[in-house]
């Protein structure tokens, strides 16, 4: 392994942390789940990102999502410099707002109408306004480990032993503010039925990422989205899909298009909005019909539909458009996990994985991982140490275990291969 330096990122993180909390903008990148200090990153191209010392990473992460035809792709970057000139901001209607409201509804096939946010926070947290408007109910099913932002009626860890009282998870969230959010453990019909049952007529509708990406890679059980499809049906209740992560990753169309399972809204995010702040949410146009100006259910914003936004979103889904782009994400992603998962075996690692499409995850455990409790089985120690050998041989992954992997369309044949002769040597050393 050559010299691992990284002496001006120590430095501007150590400068960070007197200037913001924790030195960062967002938690997870200061690396606080595996230890060991963070990298500043200096530019990012296609598959790779370079750090203010000078080291070159193969990145696995993506700016945890909206890279999907790798980073500062030229068509995107020259579309941008073009939007530019015309000014960056109108905060009046814009012709491109139709133009990524027609991709997006031609896209999704859930989506008669859509209204643009500035991240999937602001999406999900209009989406469950939306839901609670339009049936009169107050409460709302969310699943443990399930990310939906960081909204104050989001942030319900269950523990097991208060599961669905709605305990907020973190200091600032009133607990009557997340009494009504119930939860359930991912993958659980049963559980969902018995709220169901609990409270009835009282359920707004169950929100859920179909392919959970933010307890790490967990796919739905084979029958799961379809039970949550009648169940809601059955109750009066809506069913939203929060495809912030899975929406143009794990297919065109999301994972609604990849299960076939139709919900009656759903919220984007990250790759949609190309690499700039964007997030939307659409559904159902009677549902849609309640938002304000149409309908009574306030959601404004200065900056939503911007023209740069609008303008990364719009040439990046037409990017993925090109013939053949999910079967090579799928095809490259495959073969990474599954050279991952042998060489731990060949290694003596307990492991478990899967990945769909450019969506990807692995555990320390033998698994199999169906809900947030069986990926806390994995160990943590392990990953840690598995994680700071990677980066420091050129390998940028998600630096928590509870986070997905992203591929692109920049990542080459021979960087998977780099990737996993470097990931013999970790596993090797742990
Ligand atoms: C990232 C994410 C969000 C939040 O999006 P931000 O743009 O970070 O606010 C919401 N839901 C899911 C499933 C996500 O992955």
């Amino acid at each position: 392994m050559s010299q691992f330096q990284t002496t001006k990122s120590q430095e501007i993180f150590a400068a960070a942390q007197r200037l913001m909390p924790g030195g960062v903008s967002s938690p997870v990148r200061a690396f606080k789940s595996v230890g060991g200090q963070p990298i500043v990153f200096d530019r990012v191209q296609g598959a790779y990102a370079w750090d203010v010392d000078g080291n070159q990473y193969i990145d696995y992460v993506g700016s945890w999502g909206p890279a999907i035809c790798g980073h500062a792709h030229p068509e995107v970057i020259s579309a941008l410099k073009a939007a530019l000139d015309k000014g960056t901001s109108f905060g009046a209607p814009c012709v491109l707002e139709n133009v990524l409201a027609e991709l997006v509804i031609a896209a999704v096939s859930s989506i008669e109408m859509v209204r643009f946010v500035n991240s999937g926070t602001e999406a999900c947290m209009s989406v469950l306004r939306l839901m609670r408007a339009f049936t009169g109910r107050d409460k709302v099913i969310k699943f443990e480990g399930c990310y939906h932002g960081h909204a104050d009626m989001f942030l319900v860890k269950a523990g097991s032993g208060v599961a669905t009282l709605g305990l907020p998870d973190s200091p600032g969230v009133p607990k009557n503010v997340t009494s009504n959010t119930l939860t359930a453990p991912y993958n659980d019909l049963e559980a969902v039925k018995t709220l169901f049952a609990e409270n009835p007529d009282q359920i707004a509708g169950v929100i859920l990422e179909p392919v959970v990406g933010n307890s790490g890679f967990i796919p739905p059980d084979a029958g799961f989205l379809e039970g949550l499809r009648v169940l809601t049906q059955e109750n009066g209740a809506l069913l939203v899909f929060d495809e912030v992560m899975t929406g143009f990753r794990i297919a065109y169309g999301g994972a609604q298009e990849k299960f076939g399972i139709k919900p009656d809204l759903t919220t984007l995010g990250k790759v949609i909005g190309g690499g700039l702040p964007v997030g939307a949410y659409g559904g159902r146009a009677d549902i849609m019909a309640m938002v304000a100006p149409a309908g009574p259910m306030y959601q404004a914003g200065t900056l939503s539909g911007n023209p740069l936004a609008m303008t990364a979103g719009i040439k990046t889904l037409e990017l993925l458009q090109k013939p053949g782009t999910y079967d090579y994400l799928d095809r490259i992603t495959k073969t990474l996990i599954q050279g991952l998962l042998d060489i731990a075996k060949e290694t003596g690692h307990a492991a478990c994985g899967g990945s769909i499409s450019a969506m990807f995850g692995f555990f320390f455990t033998a698994g199999p991982v169906h809900n947030y409790e069986d990926a806390k089985k994995s160990d943590l120690a392990k990953f840690s140490r598995f994680h700071r050998g990677m980066l420091e041989r050129g390998i940028y992954l998600a630096p928590s275990q509870f986070e997905a992997g992203f591929t692109s369309l920049a990542h080459t044949e021979a960087d998977i291969e780099k990737t996993l002769a470097v990931a013999k040597e970790v596993m090797q050393s742990l």
